[in-house]
């Protein structure tokens, strides 16, 4: 069973290696610690650089801070991550997924907390208005910022 194992991780990482080539990037050590990280993390986990060196460091592997911007750059370039505009000039980083429904997100501007949602009425009406002015519509990213539950409560409380 461990071979077994073991050969799918060595095909997984050749068709990792396939996307970096065709785009004409080197799938160098670093940026595959980086990837890797989004990819056990799973879907709709959302951080920011520093929290991925962060995460990086704590899990033994020494990736300067500039090569995780570099590195996460560089995997949105090629579309196996996802940049969410968090607040100005602040970006958390996503898997990009594959599934291929657009989703959108909440962001609290306290607490940071990012949750996301999907909406067919909100797909539709972006494809319309696409629509109507003959634009070619690639993508859809709404993000909703204001305040989350908790830090509501926590706003009401305190008056
Ligand atoms: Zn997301
Ligand atoms: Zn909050």
């Amino acid at each position: 069973m461990p071979q077994q194992r073991n050969r799918v991780d060595q095909s997984s990482q050749g068709r990792l290696r396939d996307v970096f080539n065709s785009t004409g990037h080197r799938l160098t050590a670093q940026r595959e610690c980086v990837l890797q990280l989004f990819q056990e993390l799973g879907d709709g986990h959302h951080l920011t650089a520093e929290e991925v060196h962060d995460r990086l460091r704590k899990a033994g592997q020494s990736v300067a801070l500039a090569t995780v911007y570099r590195s996460l750059k560089l995997l949105v370039e090629i579309g196996l991550l996802e940049e969410v505009e968090w607040r100005e000039g602040m970006r958390r980083y996503e898997l990009r997924h594959n599934h291929g429904v657009e989703h959108h997100h909440l962001i609290c501007m306290r607490c940071g907390v990012t949750e996301e949602f999907v909406s067919e009425v909100l797909n539709g009406a972006a494809a319309d208005v696409a629509r109507h002015r003959r634009f070619k519509l690639v993508e859809v990213r709404l993000t909703l910022h204001g305040l989350c539950r908790s830090c509501r409560e926590r706003s009401d409380q305190s008056g």
